[in-house]
Parts: C-alpha cells; sequence; structure tokens
C-alpha cells in the first residue's frame, strides 16, 4: 500500500470543543472531557491544543492495518463471515492496566511518522475484497476526525463501517460518527462503580447510555465483558452490567463474557473458566438470549441458538462460521424451525 502524507495535522470542527478564557479549550469528543492548556495534549495523547483550537495531532498516524474476520471483533451477530479492514493509531483515554494492545494504547502517536490518507485506505479495503471497515487494537476515539474523514468515503464504496471501542464518546461525538454511517458497535464495558482498584474514575453507566443511544438510532450492539480476576469479578460487579444491560439494551442484544490473561502489569491469574461459565448461565437466566464464552477456544460456547426452540442456527470455529442456518426475509433473519426473529445485522457473507 502506498502511504501518502495527507493533512500533516486537522483542524476539529468547533462543534467539538469548547472556548474557555485565556485560549484554554475543553474537548468535547469523549467523556473524560480534558481541558487544554495552549500547546498541551488531552489524556488520548492524539489531540492538542494549538492557539486555541482543537487540532488532531494523530490523524492518519495508523499503527496496523489489517483484513481480519469480523468474528474475532467480536461481532456475532454483524455481517457473519465477512472480513474488515481492521485499522488502529496510538494512546487511549482509559490506560487499563491489563491492556492485551499496551504497546500500542500506552505510546504516544508517532506524529514524524507517514500519515495514511482515508482514500489510501479504503482503496485497501476494495482491493481486498473486504466488506467493510473495522476500527479497533487501541481506542478508536483516539483517531476521531480521521474516522469521520474515513467512514464517509467508505460507506460510499459500499463498505460497512464498525468500531471496536470503550464507548465513552459523548453524545454529539457519537451522533456525528453514526451519521457517517457507523453502524456495528462492539463495546467494552469494563467494570462497574463498585470497582475500585483500576479505572477508578470511569462512569460506566454512561456506556451504556451510549450503547442505547446506538440502537435508538438504528446501529447494531454487542456487549463485551472481560472479566479480569480479582478486578471486575466480584457479585456486585457481574449483577450490576448483567441489570444494566437489560435496563438499558435488553434482552435481544449479545453479550460476550470472556476470559482475561495477564498481560501489560496485571498479574492476576486467567479467569477460572467455572466463573466465566456461571455468569453466563446468569445472564441466561435473567433472560438474555445471546450469551458467548470468549478467549477460551470452544465452538460450544460460540454456538448460536434460537432463544426459543433452541435449534442450532450458527457455529463458529476460531473466528470463522462453519454452519449457518437461518431463513431470510430482506433484512430480516429467522429460526428455520419456529420463525423467530434472530437480531442480525448486515449480509451473511455464504463464502470467501
Ligand atoms: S478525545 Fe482525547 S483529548 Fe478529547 S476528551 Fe477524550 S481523552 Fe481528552
Amino acid at each position: 500500500m502506498s502511504k501518502t502524507i495527507t493533512n500533516i495535522y486537522k483542524r476539529s470542527s468547533k462543534d467539538l470543543y469548547e472556548e474557555l478564557k485565556d485560549k484554554r479549550i475543553r474537548c468535547m469528543i469523549c467523556e473524560r472531557r480534558c481541558v487544554l492548556n495552549p500547546g498541551s495534549r488531552g489524556v488520548c495523547r492524539n489531540y492538542m491544543n494549538i492557539n486555541g483550537e482543537l487540532v488532531h495531532i494523530g490523524y492518519g498516524v495508523v499503527s496496523a492495518v489489517e483484513s481480519r474476520p469480523i468474528e474475532i471483533k467480536p461481532f456475532f451477530h454483524y455481517w457473519p463471515n465477512s472480513t474488515a479492514l481492521t485499522f488502529s493509531g496510538y494512546g487511549c483515554n482509559f490506560y487499563c492496566p491489563w491492556c492485551q494492545n499496551h504497546f500500542l494504547s500506552f505510546s504516544d502517536p508517532p506524529i514524524e511518522s507517514k500519515r495514511i490518507s482515508p482514500e489510501d485506505l479504503v482503496r485497501e479495503a476494495v482491493i481486498n475484497g473486504d466488506e467493510g471497515l473495522n476500527a479497533s487494537f487501541n481506542e478508536p476515539a483516539t483517531l476521531y476526525d480521521y474516522m469521520l474523514d474515513l467512514f464517509e468515503l467508505g460507506r460510499r464504496h459500499g463498505l460497512y463501517v464498525s468500531l471496536t471501542t470503550n464507548g465513552y464518546y459523548t453524545l454529539s461525538s457519537l451522533k456525528k460518527l453514526i451519521e457517517t454511517g457507523a453502524d456495528g458497535w462492539s463495546i467494552d464495558i469494563k467494570g462497574c462503580p463498585k470497582m475500585r482498584r483500576a479505572i477508578a474514575s470511569i462512569d460506566h453507566e454512561i456506556i451504556f447510555r451510549n450503547a442505547r443511544y446506538i440502537l435508538d438510532n438504528n446501529g447494531h450492539v454487542e456487549m463485551v465483558y472481560l472479566v479480569v480476576t480479582n478486578t471486575n469479578d466480584f457479585k456486585e460487579c457481574v449483577e450490576w452490567i448483567i441489570d444494566q444491560h437489560l435496563k438499558y439494551l435488553g434482552s435481544h442484544t449479545p453479550i460476550h463474557i470472556n476470559r482475561y490473561y495477564p498481560a501489560n502489569y496485571w498479574r492476576e491469574p486467567p479467569t477460572p473458566i467455572e466463573r466465566l461459565i456461571s455468569i453466563a448461565e446468569y445472564a441466561r437466566k435473567n433472560g438474555l438470549e445471546y450469551v458467548y464464552i470468549g478467549n477460551v477456544g470452544d465452538p460450544e460456547y460460540e454456538t448460536t441458538r434460537c432463544p426459543r426452540c433452541g435449534k442450532i442456527l450458527v457455529r463458529r470455529r476460531w473466528y470463522r462460521v462453519t454452519y449457518f442456518n437461518l431463513d431470510r426475509e430482506g433484512e430480516t433473519y429467522r429460526c428455520p424451525r419456529c420463525g423467530y426473529k434472530i437480531n442480525i445485522k448486515g449480509r451473511y457473507v455464504s463464502y470467501k
């Protein structure tokens, strides 16, 4: 892929920040709402106050580009069996101490490096035969202005646009992203209000508020709960997460209950499989219809069954679909045995 240098920096539009006294500004892209003095950067290290304006200094500074199955993101109910051209930047607005991608998310964007234009990235996706784009690996909010341009262009070329994110956007910035056509959202729920050992400054309820907003605007949401041993796995935390899921998102929204492995500087042991199973059982007992256990490599835990009659509808192995048996009427998928409507957005890609 030819890497072209686009705008070295990109000024954000005025509606993404507030002007304060003495050329200070407040960034309104994510709920960190950083107040920036002239010359300083926000928590994510990708936005800077230059002469009283918000500037995306990380625009187009892309750390990785790779065609990947959408199931790995994870999305099990969105464009099944497709591939997305996946891209990432540097930095984060959370800094979870167990981050698997800490070599990207705990690094500043190397702003002297070449930048990849949205045109080049879309061209690569089209040449690859990918059905869509996916922002992931590190937190996509770090590439916010870049995504606005990229997603609009990607949509014009018939690509779907999706994110794997902590979902901590302000409602106004979320609205702008949705308006570009971003309709696939894999959202991490990191914990609960009683969690104290890490990322204690996060308001976890905002993540559910935003997920609801996406559903109300015709988007697709899958929640991802990485169960971190002795951190966000205690009873009150599990109950809070499942309660909020039901209250904000209802029973049809899938949840991935994922196993944690030690990474970065978090040394707690991997999540016991029995703990994952008991959380999944609790979620099902409380009415969630699509509950998966991830990061354990067992196809049984990644199988979709009809919530009404129990028929096996989709099987997966190593993040590829190995069996897909659903009836389709227009945009709607149904169980072929009992006719129950199954929550799937996008087209099943039958062969790649
Ligand atoms: S996008 Fe970055 S600078 Fe803006 S509020 Fe979030 S962390 Fe702060």
